[in-house]
């Protein structure tokens, strides 16, 4: 639509969608709001749409993810988690720690990342482990704890959800659900979270193309939720030194392709403490909108993730070195 388009006239496009029985997706934006069109299993003849009032343009998308596209959607897409923006100038960094363990540590943590500039705490209440004798998480007590860690704090949530049965109380909790790398193709898990209302924070999958995780971020704005960030935290190749390879190409990838936000997650994407400040600074480098990263107080006494955990010293470190690249690169922290 163009920029003088008021509700009544996007109305009026959005009846003429649904009477030729397909369905219209509007994404308000900045300058002016778009209107998706899906639903259709052939190309769509924009005669019909094209001469209505204030239709700047009809553009036919050419990718198989249509609402995450930039042809479809050209600006940048801001997210807001809790009040905090994600895709604009300024870098955030979500921190905290893998899991939420005990109330006295995610506090700790909490006000230590806080201190030293994270906008956002992250920390799983339910916990996807590969195996079944792990420690799973706290469940609906850890989300307790989370949001008494955001009371004291100020610092908006992001946790996992990891069913589409917890969706509902995870989102009660939560500020932002997270939707894990070994979820990304539970398509029944993206519609629910699409159906929350909450932003989403979508992992790419260990094995996933560039294609499939797009198309996973298309099941959520399918369902009519624009607000997902997404995450790239390494996918499985031969290497042998780190725990997943960071496939840090994905981000100017990504930003060509979508308007979505995309942060990088240097914890899981190489599972080592020594690697997490290098590959944080290449990924504001190569144009990250955020980091996610995990910091533990006592990483050696940490239930999960020990070994890829910052302690509250070595985070504050990355926060400084992080600045002037951001600087370089144009962006704020
Ligand atoms: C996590 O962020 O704690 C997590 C389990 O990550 P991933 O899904 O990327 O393995
Ligand atoms: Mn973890």
């Amino acid at each position: 639509m163009d920029r003088d388009a008021t509700a009544v006239d996007v109305q009026r496009v959005v009846e003429a969608i649904e009477r030729a029985g397909l369905k219209a997706n509007p994404i308000p934006g900045s300058e002016r709001t778009a209107i998706g069109i899906t639903g259709n299993r052939g190309a769509v003849d924009p005669v019909a749409f094209e001469n209505l009032p204030h239709v700047l343009e009809v553009i036919r998308v050419s990718h198989p993810y249509k609402l995450v596209s930039r042809e479809f959607h050209p600006e940048d897409t801001v997210v807001s988690i809790g009040g905090v923006p994600i895709g604009g100038n300024a870098i955030v960094v979500i921190a905290g720690p893998c899991a939420v363990e005990t109330l006295e540590q995610t506090l700790t943590i909490a006000h230590a990342v806080k201190e030293r500039g994270a906008r956002l705490l992250r920390g799983g209440a339910y916990k996807p482990r590969t195996s079944p004798y792990s420690f799973q998480g706290l469940g609906e007590e850890g989300l307790k704890i989370l949001a008494e860690a955001r009371a004291e704090t100020g610092l908006p949530i992001v946790t996992e959800v990891l069913d589409t049965a917890t969706v509902e109380l995870v989102a009660r909790w939560a500020d932002c659900l997270q939707v894990g790398a070994r979820n990304m193709q539970n398509f029944e898990l993206l519609k629910a979270v699409g159906r929350s209302g909450k932003p989403v924070l979508l992992k790419r999958g260990m094995s996933a193309t560039l294609e499939e995780f797009l198309l996973a971020a298309e099941y959520v704005l399918a369902e009519g939720n624009p607000n997902v960030v997404l995450c790239e935290r390494g996918v499985r190749t031969f290497s042998d030194f780190t725990r997943n390879t960071l496939d840090l190409s994905i981000v100017p990838a990504v930003e060509r392709l979508s308007h979505l936000p995309i942060v990088v997650d240097p914890s899981h994407g190489t599972g080592k403490r020594t690697k997490v400040l290098p590959m944080s600074l290449a990924s504001v480098a190569v144009g990250a909108d955020g980091l996610a990263i995990e910091v533990h107080h006592k990483p050696e006494e940490a239930w999960s993730d020990g070994p890829q955990a910052l302690t509250p010293a070595l985070f504050g470190d990355l926060m400084e070195k992080l600045r002037p690249v951001a600087e370089a690169v144009g962006r704020t922290l």
